[in-house]
């Protein structure tokens, strides 16, 4: 039986217009995107309707999945109130700037505002052609639209900012890659799809009206303090590299490897965007790199604040003209902000270390102490994952220490370290049994590992949704043990290793 939508919701139920749209990007001058509605397509299938998620919009789940739902996020329907806009933005590439990118194969239907007054872009990815498609044809395979549902649903529940997934219908048409394979669309939601290279659009041929227009939006929607700032410019700036600062640490303290980060793909509001070759590591090395196309091994995971780093200077860049002053003295401004990044990343990062090994108090070593344990694994193939988790249940019993030592290739790697961490904890004030809740709501036991994600794929290609449904269910509640389903925690045999992720566009 499918719950009724809570009372709230009823109340906010508009049968002439099933999906509340409020848009405001739209109402930006028309170089800012392309008017284009979603191409249609053969056959629209449901594969899935995030139902809370829905509710949480104020869209009736229902409605979703009935037929004329499914129409409008398989893209042959235009809902009431929806807008549809192919975006215009520019990018670093790998280092490289195209002027322009944009959206070649999605469509913004519109924007909602939720029950809290958060507003949201509605958005399908998969959707066709647009002015921006280049030489692709708009289109998105089956694997990497459930690719991004699980992932972003799963980085949601493990507490991570983020796009999230609304929605997963098969088009009933075939997309050629490699091979022939399934179309799908998977409907976006997003605090925006403002990126830094949104902003390197205006820039770069120096539309300083269009410029300001976007940065004045930048701030209206997601930074309005930044208007009281003597520079509001130089303060958008500061609260994005907060935000993404705080963003890198939260995927570095849970093995995350986004695999594609360029600036098109860095989200101005300090969201996870773009699933494409992402992945989390199974054995941790900083070195670890997924994605097909980064030979180089320039998003590998221990590269991940440099380039952020990196993208906020683009970002900067892109802002000077705004800010401030003569062009050397904004220059200034912003180099002085940039500078702060490292600090505020670090300030994150070693509060989610401590967090993750059990410190409540904060004392000079804890970070030697992580990086110790860090070097530990990455030397002995440590699984990231599961070497959190045994320890938070080792931090208050040693009688657990086995479960950690036997993740190292030499168990005897980790007694030393063992040692030391446990002199540290004879310093903390906080009970055992506290400390051990505490990691356990910090070191998740369930993560979507790549070689679950394949094999839900796969079995989606050959048509049975089982293991998708499964794999979405146990990520729900990546703290919680879920005994029936453990055999998700496990790490990959040897066998069953992916080696290599693929962008699917
Ligand atoms: P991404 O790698 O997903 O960040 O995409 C980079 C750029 O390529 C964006 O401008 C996308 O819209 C575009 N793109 C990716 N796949 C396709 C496709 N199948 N058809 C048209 N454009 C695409
Ligand atoms: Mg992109």
């Amino acid at each position: 039986m499918t719950p009724a939508p809570s009372t709230a919701l009823a109340a906010r139920l508009d049968p002439a217009a099933p999906i509340p749209f409020d848009n405001s990007y739209s109402r930006l001058p028309d170089r800012f995107f392309e008017r284009i509605a979603p191409t249609p397509v053969a056959a629209p299938r449901l594969i899935k309707v995030n139902r809370p998620l829905a509710v949480q919009l104020g869209i009736d789940p229902d409605f979703l999945e009935s037929e004329a739902g499914v129409a409008i996020l398989a893209g042959n329907a235009v809902a009431a109130g929806s807008e549809p806009i192919a975006l215009a933005y520019a990018a670093h590439q790998f280092g490289h700037f195209v002027p322009q990118l944009g959206d070649g194969r999605a469509v913004l239907l519109g924007e909602v505002v939720d029950a809290h007054g958060a507003r949201f872009d509605i958005q399908l990815k998969g959707s066709g052609r647009t002015r921006f498609s280049r030489r692709g044809d708009g289109r998105a395979a089956l694997g990497p639209v459930l690719r991004e549902y699980i992932v972003s649903e799963a980085m949601a529940a493990l507490g991570i900012r983020t796009t999230r997934s609304l929605a997963a219908v098969l088009t009933g048409e075939p997309v050629m890659r490699e091979s022939v394979l399934p179309g799908g669309v998977v409907t976006r939601v997003a605090s925006s799809h403002l990126r830094v290279g949104t902003f390197q659009y205006f820039a770069a041929p120096r539309d300083l009206d269009g410029l300001r227009a976007l940065a004045d939006y930048a701030i209206a929607r997601h930074y309005p303090q930044a208007a009281q700032a003597e520079d509001r410019y130089l303060a958008l700036f500061d609260a994005v590299l907060g935000a993404l600062a705080d963003l890198t640490a939260s995927w570095m303290l849970i093995g995350f490897i986004h695999g594609v980060l360029n600036t098109d793909n860095t989200s101005i509001a300090g969201e996870t965007i773009d699933y494409g070759p992402c992945a989390f590591m199974d054995a941790y090395h900083p070195d670890k790199v997924f994605s097909s196309i980064d030979q180089n091994g320039r998003y590998a995971f221990g590269n991940q604040p440099r380039i952020m780093k990196w993208n906020l200077a683009r970002l900067a860049e892109s802002l000077l003209p705004l800010i401030a002053g003569s062009e050397d003295e904004a220059f200034k401004a912003a180099s002085a902000r940039l500078g702060t990044f490292d600090a505020r990343y670090q300030e994150a990062y070693l509060a989610g270390l401590r967090r993750k090994l059990g410190l409540a108090e904060a004392l000079d070593g804890d970070l030697a102490l992580g990086e110790d344990l860090l070097a530990h694994m990455a030397a002995n193939r440590a699984d990231f994952t599961l070497t959190f988790r045994a320890l938070s249940e080792a931090s208050a019993d040693p009688a657990h220490d086995g479960e950690v030592r036997q993740l190292f290739s030499d168990p005897a790697a980790y007694d030393g370290w063992e040692q030391t961490w446990r002199e540290r904890l004879t310093r903390e004030r906080q009970r055992p049994e506290a400390r051990r809740a505490a990691m356990r709501a910090v070191n998740p036991k369930y993560i979507p590992r790549n070689h679950r994600v394949e094999a839900a794929i796969a079995a989606a290609e050959n048509g049975s949704f089982a293991l998708f449904e499964e794999l979405n269910a146990v990520l729900a509640n990546p703290y919680d043990d879920q005994p029936a389903l453990a055999h998700y925690a496990e790490a990959p045999a040897p066998e069953e290793e992916v080696q290599q992720t693929f962008c699917g566009t």
